[in-house]
């Protein structure tokens, strides 16, 4: 028996079977032996999804989202005890199409993106369509919380996935048919495990990076502009400002010389220090904001994409661990929602909540091809708001950056992989097709992900 906790560790799993398999038959192994021990499986990846990627409650702490380990049988009946799947040792490339019209790989779930990218750039200069701002997610991961990045041409990686190779409860592995490849590709791990995914992917780009401060909501004017020239377009916005850094990329040649102004450990030191602050101080927070966006200076680089994206490193990113949710919504209602999340971020202030990381402000194209994608308007806008998890206050924060998202007046729907406390619409197609694949509910249930926490 052993234990697993998620990235931000918030999501501990005690006293559970851990399988490590390194390829599909083993993949095989691990399912048929949890089945036939009557185990309940959650596969999982880099675990960079947070909380259980459900509902929380207030006073929940880490132990508390186990699962069925701690309660035998209160998940689902049937099933006694817990197991997890680890997939970091199913990491290959199994294959690559260079020359189809639509250039594909086919990649082992547990291949983590960082690695994929520069293999597939080093062995085959080809590129992932998309990317956020980490990489350290796992290929089937990624696509089953809908991962997206930034840009109204772009969609999310799942978007661009054409196949799926799945271990099914029965211990079968095998390709999914259209119609269960819309319910697969963002599934929460909900149908089986996925071993392998397909991806359309791109001949390498040369993308060049520019930074720059902002006013908002004022620059929302010049979307139009920024999302006909530029294939990413994203904002981080100070909280307590009218200031937000715009960060445009667009593909160029690669011999375009870049410059490059300001080292990524900026970023890290700016990050750490507000982190610091936000511990012993956080009243300071608005003032440190205000101070830092003063003499701000542009940033500008060139590199092939997967240099490029993400900016910042994993490193920075682990520096300060995050609760982190992200509301998405119409496009048209970007200067509506973000009066509100600035009305959020002074109701929090008044109850001496301050908030001490910028909120990231994206851009998703709709997404055509999966039953549980979010995102579901031609435009898709979207504010991920982060909170150091060595603050204190978050839950009431992202309860009202919640309530004002989910007014009808924006209408707007939880990321999947991140915090949030309202149950997301499960599609009664999704049901049918999960049912078929998984009819003795092995692998977790909504009732498993969306369970409130007593
Ligand atoms: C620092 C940080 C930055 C992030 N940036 C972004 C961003 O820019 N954009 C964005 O959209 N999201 C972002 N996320 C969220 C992240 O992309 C998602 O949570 C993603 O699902 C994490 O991938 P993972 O490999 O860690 O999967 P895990 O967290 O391990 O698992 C996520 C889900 O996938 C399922 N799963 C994993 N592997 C399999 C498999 N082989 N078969 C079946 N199911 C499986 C799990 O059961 C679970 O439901 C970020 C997260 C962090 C921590």
């Amino acid at each position: 028996m052993a234990s697993w906790k998620n990235w931000s560790e918030e999501t501990r799993h005690d006293g559970i079977k851990v399988y490590e398999p390194t390829t599909e038959q083993q993949l095989i192994d691990a399912v048929n032996d949890a089945r036939d021990n009557h185990l309940k499986v959650r596969v999982v990846g880099s675990g960079h999804a947070w909380s259980n990627i459900g509902l929380r409650k207030d006073g929940e702490d880490a132990g508390n989202a186990s699962p069925p380990a701690a309660d035998p049988g209160a998940v689902s009946p049937g099933y006694r005890g817990g197991a997890v799947i680890l997939t970091h040792g199913l990491k290959r490339i199994l294959a690559v199409d260079r020359d189809a019209a639509r250039k594909t790989v086919k990649i082992e779930a547990g291949a983590v993106l960082a690695e994929a990218s520069e293999k597939l750039y080093d062995e085959y200069r080809l590129t992932f369509p998309t990317m956020g701002d980490t990489d350290r997610q796992t290929v089937a991961g990624a696509i089953s919380t809908d991962t997206h990045g930034s840009g109204a041409k772009l969609r999310s990686l799942a978007d661009y996935v054409t196949g799926i190779e799945m271990v099914l409860a029965d211990g079968t592995c095998r390709a999914l048919d259209d119609r269960e490849l819309k319910a697969a590709r963002v599934s929460l791990g909900m149908l089986g495990a996925i071993y392998s995914v397909t991806f359309q992917v791109t001949n390498t780009i040369y993308l060049n990076h520019h930074r720059t401060l902002v006013r908002v909501p004022d620059d929302f004017d010049n979307l139009d502009a920024h999302f006909h020239n530029n294939r990413h377009v994203e904002y981080w916005y100070f909280p307590y400002t009218d200031h937000a850094d715009l960060m445009l990329r667009e593909t160029t040649h690669p011999t375009n010389p870049g410059i490059y102004l300001i080292e990524t450990e900026q970023l890290r030191a700016e990050g750490r220090f507000l982190d610091f602050l936000g511990r012993v101080r956080p009243s300071a927070l608005p003032w440190a904001f205000k101070n830092g966006t003063k003499g701000r200076r542009d940033e500008h680089r060139v590199g092939p994409a997967h240099t490029i994206l993400p900016l910042v490193s994993q490193s920075t990113v682990d520096d300060v661990k995050t609760h982190t949710m992200e509301y998405l919504f119409p496009y048209e209602k970007l200067r509506e929602a973000f009066e509100q999340l600035q009305l959020s971020i002074t109701a929090a202030r008044d109850d001496g909540i301050y908030v001490g990381i910028p909120v990231h402000i994206r851009f998703i194209k709709q997404s055509r091809n999966s039953l549980l994608s979010p995102y579901v308007w031609p435009l898709t806008a979207s504010f991920s708001v982060n909170f150091s998890t060595k603050h204190e206050g978050f839950e009431q924060w992202f309860r009202d950056v919640e309530r004002r998202m989910l007014d009808p007046s924006i209408g707007g729907r939880p990321h999947l992989g991140k915090i949030h406390f309202k149950k997301p619409d499960i599609p009664a197609e999704f049901e049918e097709i999960r049912k078929e694949l998984d009819p003795g509910e092995m692998f977790w249930s909504p009732e498993d992900i969306y369970r409130e926490i007593p």
